[in-house]
């Protein structure tokens, strides 16, 4: 019987460690750099065509490579930085696979020149799938420059799988910015389909990370610096009350090295125990330095996670060093969220065992006589805000399970708005019907009504737009004009009108008739977070996003106290809407109490 058993030809082997190293453009860009960041490169230029499909191109002024090592550099296993595998844990550099070169020149066209300072003519060689077509000796300047086109081009499953120009940028900004943070005393140049997009002279942190978040961050800022044997820490945080919405400036270095890495984001977030609102997620770029010997990056090919010798010491030198520099420039103390405690209640109670509640009767009780006497009542009965517990039998309200109700407590035609319905603790509307209350959250009501009007401005019906006299300014870094120019003609439906005076300046002409001025620079910037994460892939779902954005923020808070004509439209609205029952993110917006179960408690 013949083996079976044979050796993969090398292109074929090539282009299977692509596979892992390569995922889209944005893995080139990656390699490309941190190739040139190896090089001892002063200046580093990324060129990039059509988000990377056509062309990804990193020119260097670093050490270059003479005509052997050129030809080695784009063979398999081929790397100048370690000879053994005990250099593994000495790693001072990016690579040390001795893959990536080799791995794109399978999978795409690749054209390297390169020249040592000390030599007058440099080399050129251009490989189509790992195929060297041509070499040849050139006059070129000192360093190196890489150029791959048509990636996937021998692929296309690969090719065709690339989401839009749009998504492949934003993973390309990624990259670039991440090591653009880590060194910053190197210069950094970018350029897209001939659009300068970043220009970064070597410079200080602080100049780097102002230069790629945009001129505004540098206020944010707070210096955190801690050095003990194990680790040195040191690079900013952002002040808590500037965090927000989306995890986009999130940046943890290792050695100069981004990393991603859940455990260490904990030990920041407890650093800011207690400073930050809901949700919301503050913007860091710490750098740690630690013995090489002490951690493990070879865990993953492309290299973004990390095993440390001693997670527990390091969680706590992290957490400790925010906290402190947090302390030290007094930004803990002199804050003040106003924390909408009605909207979380609930939700936090779930998750700790039942009471049973107690009730508390305040004996002068009137709701209709004055606002205080309501505010009274829900101070002195707060046990009673919760009574949603009465019923989390009945009505399942978390965020992730569905919410079903058994059936329609009431028929809505039996249901009419009227002097009966009034506000409780400007956070509920109540309103009697025939068989019991309905306690209605005003937020969330008002939230669901103006995300479904919203979306069918963006989708169907333009809404009208309010001219302002004197129009608003906002600063876009590189990422959020990105966001803004895919989102713009949605963002224009709901109302808002815009021109550009520079390439970073936002004129924000015209508003939607449901947006306060003030609102507007809260408006945008929640709505350019929730897009820098990750954009998103149908226009279906970024119109949701969009509408639930605006909707979010246009909303009636809780504490905002409103006239009857305000409480009954909301009412009204609320069941006209096509899904009464939950916010967009599937909170429950009301719940019923019928005369039965009023019935029990007086049992
Ligand atoms: P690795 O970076 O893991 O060593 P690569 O495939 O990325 O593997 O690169 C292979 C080798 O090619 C590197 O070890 C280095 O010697 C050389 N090389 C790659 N890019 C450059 C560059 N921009 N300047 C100088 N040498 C380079
Ligand atoms: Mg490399």
């Amino acid at each position: 019987m013949s083996n079976c058993i044979k050796l993969l030809p090398d292109h074929v082997a090539n282009q299977i460690a692509a596979g892992e190293v390569v995922q889209r453009p944005a893995s080139v860009v990656k390699e490309l750099l941190e190739n040139a960041v190896d090089a001892n490169a002063s200046r580093i230029k990324l060129i990039v065509k059509d988000a990377g499909k056509t062309l990804v191109q990193v020119i260097d002024n670093g050490v270059g490579m003479n005509e052997t090592d050129a030809r080695l550099s784009l063979e398999r296993h081929a790397t100048s930085k370690i000879a053994a595998a005990e250099d593994l844990f000495q790693l001072h550099t990016k690579g040390f696979r001795g893959e990536a070169l080799a791995s794109i020149a399978a999978i795409a066209h690749l054209e390297l020149k390169t020249k040592q300072d000390h030599e007058d003519i440099g080399t050129q060689i251009q490989v189509e799938g790992s195929e060297v077509k041509e070499q040849q000796p050139i006059v070129t300047a000192k360093g190196t420059s890489i150029a791959v086109k048509n990636l996937f081009f021998n692929i296309p499953a690969r090719r065709n799988f690339l989401k839009s120009d749009q998504v492949e940028l934003k993973h390309i900004i990624d990259e670039f910015q991440r090591v653009a943070l880590a060194h910053p005393d190197i210069a950094f140049d970018m350029v897209h389909n001939s659009n300068e997009l970043f220009q970064l002279q070597a410079s200080n942190l602080r100049q780097r990370i102002v230069g790629i978040m945009g001129t505004k961050s540098n206020e944010k800022l707070v210096p955190v610096e801690e050095s003990t044997d194990l680790l040195k820490v040191k690079g900013f945080i952002g002040k808590p009350e500037y965090a927000k919405r989306s995890r986009g400036e999130q940046f943890i270095f290792v050695n100069n090295r981004y990393i991603k890495d859940h455990y260490l984001n904990h030990a920041i977030l407890a650093g800011f125990e207690g400073l930050l609102k809901d949700k919301t997620h503050p913007s860091y770029f710490l750098y740690l330095d630690i013995d090489p010997k002490r951690i493990d990056i070879n865990i993953h090919p492309t290299k973004t996670e990390i095993k440390f010798d001693d997670q527990h010491a390091i969680y706590s030198i992290i957490q400790s060093s925010v906290k402190h520099s947090l302390g030290q420039f007094n930004i803990a103390p002199v804050l003040d969220f106003e924390k909408d405690n009605s909207l979380e209640t609930n939700y936090k109670q779930h998750h700790s065992p039942a009471k049973i509640p107690s009730i508390e009767v305040d004996r002068d009780y009137n709701p209709f006589k004055t606002e205080t006497a309501q505010r009274q009542i829900q101070q002195k009965s707060k046990p009673i805000t919760n009574w949603e517990d009465l019923y989390s039998t009945e009505v399942p309200k978390t965020s992730t399970e569905t919410v079903e109700f058994e059936s329609k407590l009431f028929e809505e035609q039996e249901f009419t708005t009227n002097s009966k319905a009034f506000q409780l603790g400007d956070k509920y509307l109540v309103s009697a019907f025939k068989s019991g209350l309905i306690l209605i959250n005003q937020h969330r009501a008002h939230y669901r009504i103006l995300y479904e009007a919203l979306l069918k401005n963006i989708t169907e019906q333009p809404a009208a737009s309010q001219q302002l006299l004197f129009p608003l300014e906002l600063e876009l870094n590189q990422k959020t004009s990105l966001v803004f120019e895919s989102l713009r003609e949605s963002i224009e439906n709901t109302g808002f009108r815009f021109s550009t005076s520079s390439k970073n300046q936002l004129v924000i002409n015209g508003i939607p008739d449901l947006v306060q001025e003030q609102q507007v620079p809260q408006i945008l910037d929640e709505i350019f977070s929730a897009f820098t994460d990750d954009l998103p892939s149908s226009s279906f779902e970024s119109n949701t996003i969009l509408a639930k954005a605006l909707a979010k923020n246009m909303a009636i808070k809780t504490g905002v106290q409103l006239d009857q004509a305000e409480i009954n439209q909301i009412i009204d609205t609320l069941f006209s809407c096509k899904d009464y029952l939950q916010t967009p993110d599937q909170k429950q917006i009301y719940f019923n109490l019928s005369l039965d179960d009023i019935s029990k408690k007086f049992a």
